[in-house]
């Protein structure tokens, strides 16, 4: 029998609403030894059945699959991948010859609590948040290849950073299928070429999040002196020569993210384009940049992991972008992002508005940014909408 959690009374009312977690302090008592992991049935304190899930340990004990009583078997992950895929062919993304990586499956975004999965020319590479994704990624594998066929030669899982370091489970990264044709592929976006080595990158290889925003970096660069932040490959950097910037000056604390951003300049516009790849704390760099630049881009790492750190991290935002406002040239525009779930739109804003009032210059804004659509946000679980950006006009 599928072991089953039993809410204390009045807990359900969430799970009326669809939200996808279930809290520890909501449970009342477990049937059944449920193991974190586990796929697990729960009930209302009448007894009711609400929903079916993933058994975690953590502040987070539930995160739901269904909340019908239907078989969690391959059949049903076939059709909720497929359902995925459904959208993303909708987006134009899944046979586009412009852009070859998209993400395939957001998390809750997808019905799919702690699953990740991006999708680089013909690998497709998953990543699980949590340990019941982590077991179920076998048949995670098989829906992606009955979906796919030819299209897929090789599925990478790269769980390992990811999954609950304390289940124990030793996770390796590895090929679950397939092998594939490199390592190192280029893929498109937007037309442009990127490097992709995801056995080694910074999560799945890429931040594919950034491919609407980077457009619009390229509508502004036109004979543009630019300074981007936090560069990693040089996503912006690459848009923003497309654009026609005058030149390019990519900033990154890690040296291997400066060599792939130079990497992936070379490889869209060959070895003289104007620009500069600077390894340096990004945060050091902006204090001195003059008045040099009349476009920057600041796209840190999350500041605030948590609630409980968010103070701190609010005034690492208004700082950094008090410098950036302080000097940008007149008429410059500032793009300026935050990825940090716990920091919501107006959190931020409110940030931003504090840093143009410290840096005393006339700032509209000329954009809010979030994430892309192949990002989607499930309206019953609003903290999906993790990434928000500002683009801002600075007399
Ligand atoms: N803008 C990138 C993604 C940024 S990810 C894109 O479009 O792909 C955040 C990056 O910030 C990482 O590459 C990390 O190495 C870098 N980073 C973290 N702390 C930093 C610091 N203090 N100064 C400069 N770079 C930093």
């Amino acid at each position: 029998m599928t072991p089953r959690l039993i809410l204390k009374r009045g807990k359900e009312e969430s799970l009326l609403r669809r939200h996808p977690w279930i809290f520890s302090g909501a449970i009342e008592k477990s049937e059944g030894s449920p193991e974190e992991g586990d796929i697990v049935d729960v009930y209302t304190h009448d007894g009711k059945f609400i929903a079916r899930g993933h058994c975690q340990i953590g502040s987070i004990a539930v995160r739901v699959l269904t909340f019908v009583q239907e078989e969690i078997d391959s059949a049903w992950w076939l059709a909720r991948i497929r359902e995925a895929y459904r959208v993303r062919q909708s987006l134009g993304l899944t046979d586009n010859p412009q852009t070859t990586c998209y993400r395939l499956i957001h998390g809750e975004g997808d019905w799919l609590p702690g699953l990740v999965v991006d999708i680089y020319g013909e690998t497709a590479v998953i990543q699980c948040h949590s340990v019941g994704m982590f077991l179920a990624r076998g048949e995670v594998a098989e829906a992606i290849q009955k979906l796919y066929g030819r299209r897929i030669t090789a599925i990478y899982d790269k769980s390992s950073q990811t999954v609950p370091y304390n289940a124990g489970l030793n996770a390796t990264d590895s090929y679950l299928w397939g092998t594939p044709t490199t390592t190192n592929e280029v893929v498109l976006e937007n037309g442009n070429r990127f490097a992709v080595n995801w056995e080694k990158g910074q999560k799945t290889g890429f931040f594919i999040d950034q491919r609407v925003n980077r457009e619009l970096v390229k509508q502004y660069a036109q004979g543009r002196t630019v300074l981007n932040t936090f560069c990693y490959t040089g996503g912006f950097s690459v848009y923003a020569l497309a654009g026609g910037a005058v030149s390019v000056d990519s900033v990154d604390s890690s040296e291997r993210a400066v060599q792939l951003a130079a990497e992936n300049v070379e490889l869209n516009f060959g070895p003289d384009a104007p620009h500069r790849a600077i390894t340096a704390d990004a945060t050091e760099y902006i204090r001195g940049i003059g008045s040099q630049y009349d476009m920057i881009i600041l796209d840190p790492p999350a500041f605030a992991k948590h609630h409980k750190v968010l103070g701190n991290a609010m005034q690492g935002y208004k700082r950094l972008n008090a410098h950036a406002l302080r000097q940008i040239r007149p008429g410059g525009i500032l793009f300026t992002f935050s990825c940090s779930q716990a920091v919501s739109k107006e959190l931020f804003r409110t940030t931003i508005f504090s840093a143009a009032a410290i840096a005393e210059r006339n700032v509209r804004i000329l954009h809010q940014l979030t994430q892309p659509a192949d990002h989607p946000i499930s309206i019953y679980h609003p903290e999906g909408e993790y990434l928000k950006g500002l683009v801002l006009y600075v007399e």
